[in-house]
């Protein structure tokens, strides 16, 4: 386990000990220091159908890493960095890098043990403007019929 004695996770890509903030009463954990946000699973789901988007775009603002995560080749999903041997905040198990479900140029770290996925900082919110840019019926089709 990567909990503290406070019970609190730490951050799979800084170390920093995360925070928890309430989004329409759901507890997700976030890096204080890198931005990043680990939703545990299916909390990202409740959030985007609750209206907490706008809360969650602003917790994943200021990231150090959008610079270079724009540059990064994305299209090289095994690509052998410490970005692809993420462990899990939650179950410490390895994640797997995944190509975002609604903004396809993101790659989010899933953990396949417990189903969190961990978005780096700036990633969260961009994701949530994706689906406000692709409207509400289109992305309730495309979770339907996936
Ligand atoms: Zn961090
Ligand atoms: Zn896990």
């Amino acid at each position: 386990m990567t909990t503290n004695a406070r019970g609190h996770l730490a951050c799979p890509r800084c170390g920093e000990e995360m925070e928890v903030k309430g989004v329409q009463g759901i507890a997700i954990d976030r890096c204080p220091n890198c931005f990043g946000i680990w939703f545990d699973k299916g909390e990202l789901e409740s959030i985007e159908k609750g209206g907490g988007a706008d809360m969650v775009r602003l917790l994943s603002m200021g990231s150090p890493f959008d610079d270079a995560d724009m540059s990064q080749p994305w299209n090289d999903l095994n690509r052998d960095d410490d970005r692809a041997h993420a462990q899990c905040p939650r179950c410490s198990a390895a994640m797997e890098r995944h190509r975002d479900g609604i903004d396809r140029t993101l790659i989010v770290d899933r953990c396949v043990a417990c189903g969190g996925t961990w978005y780096d900082g700036g990633e969260a919110g961009r994701h949530l403007e994706a689906i406000r840019d692709e409207g509400v019926f289109a992305y309730l089709k495309r979770i339907i019929f996936k």
